[in-house]
């Protein structure tokens, strides 16, 4: 087939670099460590030793201080070739938090172990089964005592926990009925896993429908020296906030791979597969949906790419971000339903990855932020309509 997809663009060589180190991590890789529910660890290895996990890292601080453009670039390509960055995308954004409120010293101590891999910093821990979306609401407390922050509460579908060293914490300092508005008053810590489990954090695995490690987490006293304090305290909703975006941009990007390779299988097999005595793709109730798909994908990645490049500008771009993901995450959604339709019942074979990737693409209307609380932003932040929360 001549046609390229995704379409050659000004990243060529970057994708080329990570095309060679996803080559090593074929179809059989993933299907096994789906079924096994297993982290794919040898993969994540060769990516964090190839240092890509460390794009946004600034060099001074052991990272190669690329943009968020070649960041999602590197998120793309992942899925592109039928893995799952889900496994590892927490390592390249959640330090953003760090970098951009962290004290000096803290970037110091942390930054260079996270670029190196030493550390991993996979997991934050934001939602709780009591008040989900509604974030200001949360009930985890943080009470600051003798040098130290004691944090009772809960979270819940907390990622990677298993395979992080760090984990970002949001929990309120100040009572909600204490504040002037109800986003001040919270605060971010970070918090070393390996002296927390066990001593006031207990994380219990939560299964679910794709080979994705997240938990419920339970804090008991857990207490936290004042240092892992990031910035300043009552601030750390307005952080976390901020961080979002290079999250919804990467996950944007990670839908793109998705839906490129969801249109790419389909169209191979709708010209392959004769059925009647011709290539099902000759028939347009077959081609037209994958066509439709196809152009879908191209319109999010413009959007995509207009959110890295505000991004990289350090302008504001919480709406492309926002619109980036709402699109990306709609148009491998579709581009997943096309490519299981074409395949009929092989859709649904194992050793096809289609049901794998169908399941795996499925989860970004919900998560990092599910589809109606995009449509809330849109409405009230660009639109001015009348807040509806
Ligand atoms: C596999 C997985 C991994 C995750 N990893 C993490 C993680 O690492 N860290 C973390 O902090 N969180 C994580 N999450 C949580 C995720 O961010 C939330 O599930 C998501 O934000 C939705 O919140 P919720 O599940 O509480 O849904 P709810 O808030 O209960 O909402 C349920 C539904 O109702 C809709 N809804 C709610 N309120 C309104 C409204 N006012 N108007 C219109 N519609 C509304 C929502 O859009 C949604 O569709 C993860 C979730 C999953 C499934």
């Amino acid at each position: 087939m001549k046609t390229t997809i995704p379409p050659p663009d000004a990243h060529q060589e970057l994708r080329e670099g990570m095309r060679a180190l996803c080559r090593g991590f074929d179809a059989g890789y993933w299907q096994r460590v789906d079924h096994e529910r297993a982290y794919p660890e040898e993969f994540v290895t060769a990516l964090t030793r190839a240092g890509w996990l460390a794009a946004l890292i600034p060099q001074q601080y052991g990272g190669s201080g690329l943009g968020l453009a070649e960041a999602s670039v590197i998120m793309e390509e992942i899925n592109f070739s039928g893995g799952n960055a889900g496994a590892c995308h927490g390592q390249m954004y959640n330090m953003g938090t760090l970098l951009h409120h962290g004290s000096e010293a803290q970037k110091q101590q942390y930054l260079p172990a996270i670029a190196s891999g030493k550390l991993r910093l996979q997991s934050m821990a934001v939602t709780e089964p009591t008040t989900g979306t509604d974030t200001t609401q949360l009930k985890t407390t943080a009470v600051r005592k003798a040098g130290r922050y004691v944090v009772n509460g809960q979270k819940v579908w907390i990622s990677r926990i298993q395979h992080s060293d760090l984990m970002i914490l949001l929990a309120r300092t100040t009572p909600l009925a204490e504040v002037r508005k109800k986003s001040e008053g919270m605060s971010i810590f970070l918090v070393d896993l390996h002296r927390a489990i066990g001593h006031g954090m207990e994380v219990r695995p939560i299964g679910n429908m794709v080979n994705h490690e997240t938990n419920e987490v339970f804090f008991d006293d857990l207490e936290i020296p004042e240092e892992n304090l990031i910035g300043v305290e009552g601030q750390g909703f307005k952080y976390i906030l901020t961080g979002l975006n290079a999250e919804r941009t990467l996950i944007a990007a990670e839908c793109i791979g998705d839906a490129y390779w969801f249109v790419d299988k389909a169209r191979r097999y709708a010209s392959e597969r004769v059925v009647f005595n011709r290539p099902i793709g000759q028939n347009q109730g077959v081609q037209f949906p994958i066509a439709d798909a196809y152009i879908e994908t191209e319109a999010a990645n413009l959007m995509r790419f207009k959110a890295c490049s505000l991004f990289d500008a350090g302008q504001p771009c919480g709406a492309e971000a926002n619109m980036a993901k709402y699109l990306a995450a709609k148009a491998s959604w579709e581009a997943a339903n096309t490519c299981l339709q074409t395949h009929g019942g092989f859709g649904f074979a194992h050793e096809y990855d289609v049901e794998r990737k169908f399941r795996e693409t499925r989860l970004y209307q919900v998560a990092p932020i599910s589809t109606n609380l995009i449509y809330s932003y849109v409405a009230e932040h660009l639109l001015g309509l009348p807040r509806s929360f």
